[in-house]
């Protein structure tokens, strides 16, 4: 079969490789019919996230139709339109009966690299490193699914993949980057990051009761997307404009009563602190630019809550830790608990709430994948969101 294989930093290349075979009874085995690349996969891409190894078939956004499922699985039967989230999870242990389900204990099969960096290890992840269990992504014509009596959601047949296919990853992470602000009616939001999983926490912060959001980038298209989208959204482009100034200006001196950080560790910024971060991670001196997340922390209101739903990997420097502590801040971050997501949005979707199509800029065969990569790495203004079709 077709998949989308890791070579290295910028070395993306569409293989022919052996189809996925059913290993568990709880296993299903899913014919993709389309799959997204997603800004997360960007840091695969430029080479910043360890223990990738080559030939790793990419891609955890993913959709499809079940071909074969293993003799424990019964929730789901041949010719079922599912769509697979990102994150996978066993459904029995202590974490996943807390919906804790991204810190899953049981579905990640190389727990020593993460033990040694974070204490514990997260869950499984597709697509997404050896250190996030190595499993095989979903930018392939088949891909084996583990636990899928867990992950999978069923979908009607008359929704298109395109509106749904996004509730694998994008639209639940940036749904709950909204919902860790515990959002009261009239509140004023600021999304750091206008990227799709910016786009998502922008709609769902308005959905959850916000009144004013801004959007700070400096990609003019992402700003203007969400302006075009959204009622009372305030565009900040972080090129022109002072964003502390401009948020303490337009909340009474206050600052917002919640921030959202979608940008993560590769943050792109002006300031001396984000030069500083380039020189220090170029260097190998440092693992994440948390330039975005400082400036979400600084900004704050007294009080409030910063919500990090963009992806961060190793060690943070310069972490203002004074300033959240002396504003009493609310941190709240983490992969997203997808499972808990799933049909509520799915539910979102149906009502016509909302349609996740909104994001997509390009629909491509997935032999043209390589290119897709590097354009979506380098030009973002105009190639927002990339579907592929296998
Ligand atoms: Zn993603
Ligand atoms: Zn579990």
């Amino acid at each position: 079969m077709k998949a989308v294989c890791w070579y290295g930093k910028h070395d993306i290349r569409v293989m022919d490789v052996p189809e996925p075979e059913i290993l568990n009874a709880r296993d299903a085995i899913i014919k993709v019919t389309t799959t997204a690349i997603c800004g997360s996969d960007l840091h695969l891409y430029n080479g910043v996230m360890p223990t990738m190894e080559k030939g790793d078939i990419l891609g955890h956004e993913f959709m499809g139709e079940v071909v074969e499922v293993g003799k424990e699985i019964t929730n789901l039967k041949k010719g079922d339109k599912v769509v697979v989230p990102f994150t996978i999870a066993c459904g029995d242990c202590f974490f996943c009966k807390k919906e804790i389900w991204s810190g899953c204990d049981n579905s990640n099969p190389n727990p020593s690299v993460t033990q040694e960096m974070y204490g514990f290890t997260p869950s499984g992840l597709f697509g997404y490193t050896h250190m996030m269990g190595g499993f095989a992504g979903g930018q392939a014509e088949y891909v084996r699914v583990p636990y899928a009596d867990v992950g999978p959601i069923k979908v009607p047949d008359h929704l298109d993949d395109e509106k749904v296919i996004f509730l694998s990853d994008i639209y639940p992470t940036g749904y709950q980057g909204a919902e860790n602000c515990d959002i009261q009616e009239g509140d004023t939001i600021a999304v750091w990051g206008c990227g799709p999983v910016g786009q998502f926490a922008i709609k769902s912060a308005k959905m959850l009761g916000a009144d004013k959001v801004f959007a700070i980038d400096h990609y003019k298209e992402r700003l203007d997307l969400a302006v075009e989208e959204n009622e009372n959204v305030i565009p900040i482009n972080f090129d022109d404009k002072d964003v502390y100034e401009q948020l303490k200006d337009q909340t009474g001196g206050h600052g917002p009563d919640a921030c959202i950080d979608a940008v993560g560790l590769e943050a792109h910024g002006k300031t001396a602190d984000a030069i500083y971060d380039y020189v220090k991670t170029n260097m190998y001196l440092a693992t994440d630019r948390i330039h975005a997340l400082r400036q979400a922390i600084n900004c704050c209101r007294k009080g409030g809550t910063v919500s990090i739903p963009g992806v961060y990997g190793g060690y943070a420097d310069k972490f203002n830790i004074g300033a959240a502590f002396g504003k009493g801040l609310t941190m709240k971050m983490g992969q997203t608990n997808m499972m808990k997501y799933l049909k509520p949005l799915l539910k979102s979707i149906e009502e016509e709430k909302i349609d996740p199509s909104f994001v997509i800029s390009h629909e491509l065969n997935i032999d043209e994948a390589a290119n897709a990569y590097d354009k979506f790495n380098t030009d973002k203004n105009q190639w927002r969101k990339v579907v592929l079709k296998p």
